[in-house]
């Protein structure tokens, strides 16, 4: 391990999603020095990897490109990514978070990205960008528009054929790396650490995992994403065209036999913008949402909603018990009518999607090693007082905006990153005042 000298920030803010680019953006452009650590190689979170965003079908990447491209050359913005906060200790100026850096084997100011590296490499693992649905090689670069755009190798896959330090042009690569430890000193923190995906696995009547045409949503909009891991709308079983699509929403939400009672907000929104899609890649093909409710909250989800009938897809209310294969791969459905006469019923489809629902990020409490961060009883960031502060969590000077403290759409996020960054400069501020008029000596 390297350790680097000390580093002073104004705030440092954890999770390169949309809230804590929003934040760290925000926070830039006013003149605060920022440090930005992201876990992932890249940054841009989950809305990165999205097809498109309800309800305006805007292009989700080319939306976030603009924000990952602005973080990466903002001049008060220094940006951490494949790190790790190892620990936050409130001192008495703000606190002192160590982060450690992982090395990428490859040297980030050598590597131009392009791609000889990958091409070279002989081994394939299920690439995690696009939730196992197509490889990755062991040294690879996790997606076209990844910011920063540089090859990472995975040691734990690679059989050190060296065949990548052999092809790189740039003499990039680089075995011998070790991780960096940086010591920051902030005065205040943005968690935006987001959510994590519900294990659809868990729920062991849809069989997710066992049976191949059984998808997450998050892999369908990796489907329908212009970015996307095949160029059409096609079944993993045996790569055909699928004409009959049902989707099982509050998968893991709403849902107390897998602890997650809450509703996960999104995901009606996102099967009808998914089902939308597809239509337009296979205008023939029937979709069917099996939902409990339709919560259409927002502005322009109701006209959503509407427009969602309108173009044929059909809305079906009803609980899904569970899900069988058939010999051809083809899928039985079976759920309980709680709509018309009732009953249990059964409908085929030839794909299944599963609308997996949002659970906190519960890693986030235990970077705090001297102060007790506050979470909800299911886990996510708790708000001190909603009424006054969407942002401000337990301990004075730590805010937390987007996915972090519940699950929500992406403007929602923007709007909780704008209020976080703009706290986060009245809080330093303020506390610079009050250390300022401190140190006036008495009498002037
Ligand atoms: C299938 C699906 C489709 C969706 N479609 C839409 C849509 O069409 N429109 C819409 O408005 N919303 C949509 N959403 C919701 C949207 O994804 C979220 O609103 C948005 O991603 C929230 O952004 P965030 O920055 O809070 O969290 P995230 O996107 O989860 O980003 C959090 C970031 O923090 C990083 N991180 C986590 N822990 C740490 C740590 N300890 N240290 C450093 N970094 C860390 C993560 O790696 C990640 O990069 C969809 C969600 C899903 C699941």
């Amino acid at each position: 391990m390297t350790e680097l000298p000390e580093e002073a920030y104004d705030v440092l803010v954890i999770g390169g999603g949309i809230a804590g680019m929003e934040a760290a953006i925000d926070l830039g452009d006013m003149g605060f020095k920022v440090a930005l650590v992201e876990k992932e190689p890249t940054i841009g979170g989950k809305m990165l990897l999205l097809s498109k965003v309800f309800p305006t079908l805007d292009c989700a990447s080319c939306i976030s490109g603009t924000k990952t491209s602005t973080v990466s050359h903002h001049p008060n913005i220094r940006l951490l990514t494949y790190s790790e906060v190892a620990g936050i200790e409130r001192v008495d100026s703000g606190f002192v978070a160590r982060v450690t850096e992982k090395p990428r084997y490859v040297d980030a100011s050598l590597c131009t990205s392009c791609g000889e590296c990958e091409d070279a490499c002989p081994i394939i693992v299920p690439n995690e960008f696009d939730f196992g649905l197509r490889g990755r090689k062991a040294i690879y670069i996790p997606f076209d528009t990844a910011v920063p755009k540089n090859a990472v190798l995975d040691l734990d896959n690679c059989i050190y054929c060296m065949q990548c330090e052999r092809v790189c042009p740039a003499d990039a690569i680089n075995f011998l790396q070790v991780p960096k430890a940086h010591t920051l000193r902030v005065k205040a923190i943005i968690l935006a650490v987001g959510f994590k995906l519900f294990q659809a696995e868990k729920k062991k009547d849809y069989h997710y995992g066992e049976y191949p045409n059984v998808l997450t949503s998050m892999q369908m909009d990796r489907v329908v994403a212009p970015t996307r891991p095949y160029n059409a709308v096609i079944r993993p079983s045996d790569g055909k065209e699928p004409q009959n699509v049902g989707y099982v929403l509050c998968t893991g939400s709403r849902d107390r036999t897998v602890g997650n009672p809450r509703c996960s907000q999104v995901c009606c929104m996102y099967s009808m913008k998914q089902a939308q899609l597809i239509m337009g890649s296979l205008p023939t093909a029937d979709i069917t949402l099996y939902y409990m409710d339709i919560r259409a909250y927002g502005k322009g989800f109701e006209e959503f909603y509407r427009q969602s009938r309108d173009m044929g897809v059909k809305f079906v209310r009803g609980k899904v018990g569970k899900i069988e294969q058939k010999p051809d791969s083809n899928l039985t459905v079976y759920y309980e009518d709680t709509e018309g006469s009732g009953g249990m019923r059964k409908a085929d489809h030839d794909l299944m999607v599963l609308s997996v629902g949002l659970l906190p990020n519960t890693e986030v409490a235990g970077l705090f090693k001297n102060v007790k961060l506050d979470l909800d009883e299911i886990g996510w960031i708790r708000i001190m007082n909603e009424t006054r502060s969407s942002v401000q969590t337990n301990i004075d000077g730590v805010f937390a905006a987007g996915c972090a403290t519940g699950p929500k759409d992406i403007p929602d996020s923007v709007l909780e990153a704008g209020a976080a960054a703009s706290q986060c400069a009245a809080y330093i501020r303020g506390a610079s005042a009050s250390i300022t008029a401190h140190e006036v000596p008495a009498g002037i």
